[in-house]
């Protein structure tokens, strides 16, 4: 009987507050927020801060100077990194960036490449389309970085000035040139001498993190490392 009013009142419960994972639909135990620890386990880790002139960090080198690179998981086709990172970008479920970001954070604090940075910068939206979604994405994810780093996230240094059409459907070279002059530094001071650590959600072809590390480099003394939550692999 028991037994019965603790399933009864815990159905009754879940009613009132659907708590379930975005991503399969489970219930969720106390501890764990929007997505369970099933899901968030089964994620394809990189492990690229542990790993110097790792694949993301080849893809820099070749067009900017940064000092390490790495990206979260590998971004695949079908997989649960996908389905969250559309939730995140067009479902407003901002809270998923924080999530996510948080155990980036875990990851980065351990990371003797990443640990030394002084300030986090998420990759800028154009205020038309950050008005639009309603948040910046990157934001949320920096927030959850910040909060486990405990390092100071900026977001009013760096500007995206120009609204660029969507670069899904663009091929390398015009995706390139579509970027190019975009970013614009309001608060240079702000940024000069420290250690940037650059957030963006998924990394393709690279070409918009090239562009904001190349605009911001150009300040006095600064270093630039770069993390994202996924990365497309093209082997
Ligand atoms: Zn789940």
């Amino acid at each position: 009987m028991l037994n019965f009013l603790k399933i009864f009142f815990s159905d009754f419960f879940y009613l009132i507050y659907p708590e379930v994972c975005l991503n399969c639909g489970k219930h969720l135990s106390v501890s764990e927020e929007y997505i369970c620890l099933e899901c968030l386990y089964k994620l394809p880790l990189t492990n690229f801060h542990e790993e110097k002139d790792n694949y993301l960090e080849q893809i820099f080198n070749e067009k900017c100077k940064i000092e390490n690179a790495t990206s979260y998981v590998f971004f695949e086709k079908k997989s649960i990194i996908r389905k969250l990172i559309h939730k995140l970008k067009y479902n407003g479920k901002k809270e998923i960036g924080l999530i996510i970001g948080k155990q980036m954070g875990l990851h980065l604090s351990n990371s003797k490449n990443f640990s030394c940075i002084d300030l986090i910068i998420p990759i800028p939206l154009h205020k038309k389309r950050e008005k639009t979604r309603g948040y910046n994405q990157s934001e949320w994810i920096g927030k959850g970085i910040s909060k486990s780093m405990n390092k100071k996230m900026n977001v009013n240094s760096v500007l995206r000035s120009v609204n660029t059409e969507t670069q899904t459907k663009k091929n390398k070279e015009e995706r390139e040139k579509n970027v190019k002059g975009i970013f614009k530094i309001k608060n240079a001071k702000e940024l000069e001498n420290k250690h940037i650590l650059l957030i963006d959600d998924v990394i393709t072809t690279g070409s918009t993190m090239i562009e904001c590390v190349n605009t911001i480099s150009k300040l006095k003394n600064i270093k630039i490392s770069v993390a994202t939550v996924a990365v497309a692999v093209k082997f």
